[in-house]
């Protein structure tokens, strides 16, 4: 069961000024039928909402194809996400306050967050 472990990667933080601070994140790396669950989940979500846009009228020319495609994208987007974040923390680059990365389902660097204290965003990417 090596791909449920938990790991830890070493994150680095970028602002809008280049400077760059270190921080933790565990990571989950999720195995091919957890992805083709979740996967799948949604589409069945879009595509049931797909069915039920054939009742309405008018409108169910632009939102059946809409939700039929954004299912296929959702899809397939999913299909590539690997690993899932639990946690994460990082020194803000310009203040130094720690700013926790919220959870992410689909992991997918780098991320965008923002600091609480003096509201810079912040890129959080593998270091
Ligand atoms: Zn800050």
């Amino acid at each position: 069961m090596m791909e449920h472990q938990e790991r830890t990667e070493k994150i680095i933080a970028r602002s809008f000024v280049e400077q760059v601070t270190e921080g933790t994140a565990t990571v989950r790396d999720l195995s091919p039928s957890e992805i083709l669950r979740s996967a799948l989940k949604q589409l069945a979500i879009f595509w049931g909402a797909a069915l039920f846009a054939v009742l309405i009228p008018i409108l169910h020319f632009v939102l059946v194809p809409t939700f039929f495609g954004l299912g296929i994208y959702l899809f397939t987007r999913t299909m590539k996400a690997k690993s899932t974040l639990i946690s994460g923390s990082v020194a803000c680059p310009v203040c130094s306050e720690k700013i926790v990365i919220s959870r992410q389902k689909q992991l997918r660097w780098p991320l965008e967050e923002r600091c609480q204290k003096c509201q810079s965003r912040v890129t959080i990417g593998i270091s």
